[in-house]
């Protein structure tokens, strides 16, 4: 059992809490304000009926007149009819702006990811990062949508302070008008007012201290739970080498047993904190209410405020002690959400430490973008070996360019740099002789449209995967689908250009098989029509007759634009203008199949003789 303390003072946890609350105003302004005002209308209402309730009970024990008796009933129930209704429709209005918690946890991720630095997105302590924000939210039930819920709450306990505040300002001012003697002299005395006041003092800080000192607790015991919860599942996933084992029942029963009895445990001594916590908060509390009954009742009973108001102020009161407490609860439950803050803004405050120029990338009918690689080296971070090693190369335009090389020799890291996903260890490339890092890199990113491994096709409609928009040019759309051979098969569907690909949002989409989300993704490329072209390895998942459908297509269809396309498949290169061979990150040969095939103490040599057998 984790005896850790947590160590975050109160005012970092504060600074966390109100960061939390800035993101969340940027986020959905609307759900705090009708929050706010519902809050406060809601704590308002018993009060109202609090204090009307009281005022009759007086005027009944000073023997008011039937009429006024009548119009105080007529104003209450008039009242709260109409306070009700209010209330209703101030729900209504704060349920409305609901729906924004979505945006709150995993699409606020999503918009992040969306913006960060590639490296980032790329490194598995990113990755990891992640998936500790994900099981503090799944498995530890926090989040940023939490501090919606801690808001209502914590203004709500508020509100319900300063109006019970509010009701009882008289209790203390009203003094009786008898005769100063004995018993109403102690009581009229200003001292027993403060003694009640010290007493209700006492009573808070007790809460405060008893929260302070027990939630800490509790938070690093249930995260903990979370936590072995997560790993649990991570570690008995289903794989093959649990299929073929048999050991099924093994993982499960393990995996049961772990949870149980660590849940017990932490039942236990959550139990056992609860209980120390809870004997001294309730024995403050009976001793506060004792007295303070005893204080009202004998105001009420020398005749100080009539007996309506003993109710008012007993009644104002307890719900003062309760709305203490239940802002100590909420402050609490912020700061065990704070476990899942921290990461949150570890994850925002990635470094993005990519210089982007401003520098406008000319726009040109006949593509001549020359770009240049000039004795660039690159290392991943926090690698120490060179993924590419002092490589020079100047693109022609419209020639077609072939990658080959062996698994980790440095092609798709020349395209990643290419496309500024990362920048050069050492050297420099050069769009028209200037640093690329120049160039606006929104208007960069343009010249290059790229089909990469690990294409993925999103599951929305088959117009809006090929244009990558929301609203796109349907046109354009179905003469890239035609360019790949997808224009038969799409045309045939009911909803054609609408038709959602794959079944994750909608249950009509249609599945497709792997060679044509590869064809989808190769009309995406199509559809941006940017000057440079490239294919990284598109058809690793095809046999070699539908590779060879796709190369002779991508020949087909790039016109006059330079295209790069990486295969390991030789025989697919062969007819490209001209080869790269890439080695340890460097390029080692260049040149035509024919010329390179005819040097045979080369590397091409090498490899197209390894793979020659599959070709005859
Ligand atoms: P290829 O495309 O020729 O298979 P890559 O360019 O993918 O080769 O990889 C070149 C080298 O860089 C390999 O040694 C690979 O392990 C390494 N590498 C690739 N991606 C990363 C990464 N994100 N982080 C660290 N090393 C990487």
């Amino acid at each position: 059992m984790t005896k850790k303390k947590n160590r975050r003072s109160l005012k970092t946890d504060l600074v966390l809490i109100l960061r939390g609350y800035r993101v969340l105003y940027e986020v959905c302004p609307q759900n705090i304000i009708w929050t706010t005002i519902n809050s406060i209308a809601q704590q308002f209402a018993p009060y109202f009926t609090l204090y009307l309730s009281a005022e009759i009970i007086n005027q009944l024990t000073a023997g008011a007149s039937l009429r006024t008796l009548f119009m105080l009933v007529l104003v209450t129930v008039t009242g709260q009819l109409l306070l009700n209704a209010s209330l209703h429709r101030l729900s209504l209005k704060q349920e409305e702006t609901e729906s924004i918690k979505f945006e709150l946890n995993e699409l606020y991720m999503l918009k992040v990811e969306c913006r960060m630095q590639y490296k980032h997105l790329e490194s598995p302590d990113t990755a990891l990062l992640r998936q500790k924000i994900r099981n503090s939210s799944i498995y530890g039930g926090n989040g940023l949508s939490r501090l919606l819920q801690y808001y209502q709450d914590l203004f709500g306990a508020i509100a319900n302070i300063i109006f019970s505040v509010s009701f009882t300002m008289s209790l203390f001012r009203t003094v009786s008008n008898a005769g100063l003697t004995g018993f109403t002299a102690f009581v009229n005395h200003p001292l027993s007012a403060l003694v009640l006041l010290a007493l209700i003092g006492l009573n808070i800080t007790a809460e405060m201290l008893s929260i302070y000192r027990f939630e800490p607790r509790h938070t690093n015991l249930w995260n903990a739970f979370a936590l072995r919860l997560s790993r649990c599942r991570s570690y008995s996933d289903c794989n093959a080498d649990v299929t073929v084992l048999g050991a099924v029942g093994l993982c499960i029963e393990r995996c049961r047993r772990i949870l149980i009895d660590y849940e017990n445990e932490c039942l236990r001594e959550s139990l056992k904190i609860s209980e120390k916590r809870s004997f001294i908060s309730r024995a403050m509390e009976t001793v506060t209410n004792l007295v303070l009954y005893l204080y009202i009742g004998a105001k009420a009973y020398i005749g100080t405020f009539g007996v309506g108001n003993f109710f008012l102020y007993t009644g104002s009161v307890d719900k003062f002690l309760k709305a203490v407490s239940n802002f100590g609860s909420s402050i609490s439950g912020l700061r065990r959400n704070n476990d899942y803050l921290v990461e949150l803004y570890r994850y925002l405050d990635l470094p993005d430490d990519m210089y982007r120029g401003t520098l406008s990338v000319e726009k040109r009918e006949d593509n001549k973008f020359e770009i240049e690689f000039r004795n660039v080296s690159f290392r991943y971070p926090g690698s120490d070996t060179y993924a590419l090693k002092n490589v020079s190369f100047k693109f022609r335009i419209g020639e077609r360019l072939a990658f080959v090389g062996m698994n980790g020799s440095g092609k798709t890291t020349f395209v990643k740099l290419l496309c500024r996903l990362y920048d050069p260890t050492e050297g420099r490339i050069l769009l028209k002789g200037i640093d690329i890092s120049k160039y606006n890199y929104d208007e960069y990113v343009k010249l290059f449209s790229v089909v990469f491994q690990d294409y993925f096709t999103f599951a929305f409609s088959l117009g809006e995967n090929v244009s990558a928009l929301q609203d796109y040019d349907a046109e354009k759309v179905w003469s890239s689908l035609k360019k790949v051979g997808l224009g038969e098969k799409f045309s045939q569907m009911e909803r054609g250009l609408e038709t959602p690909l794959g079944t994750d949002y909608q249950n009509d989409g249609v599945e497709i098989s792997g060679g044509e989300a590869q064809k989808v993704a190769l009309a995406r490329a199509l559809y941006k029509d940017a000057p440079y072209i490239i294919l990284d390895e598109p058809t690793a998942a095809l046999d070699p007759i539908a590779e060879a459908e796709v190369y002779s297509k991508f020949n087909e269809i790039v016109e006059d634009k330079t295209a790069i396309y990486i295969s390991h498949r030789l025989s697919s290169c062969r007819l490209a203008d001209k080869i790269l061979v890439f080695h340890d990150g460097e390029i080692v040969q260049q040149g035509s199949h024919d010329r390179l095939v005819a040097d045979t103490t080369g590397k091409y040599y090498e490899l197209w003789n390894a793979q020659a057998q599959y070709y005859t």
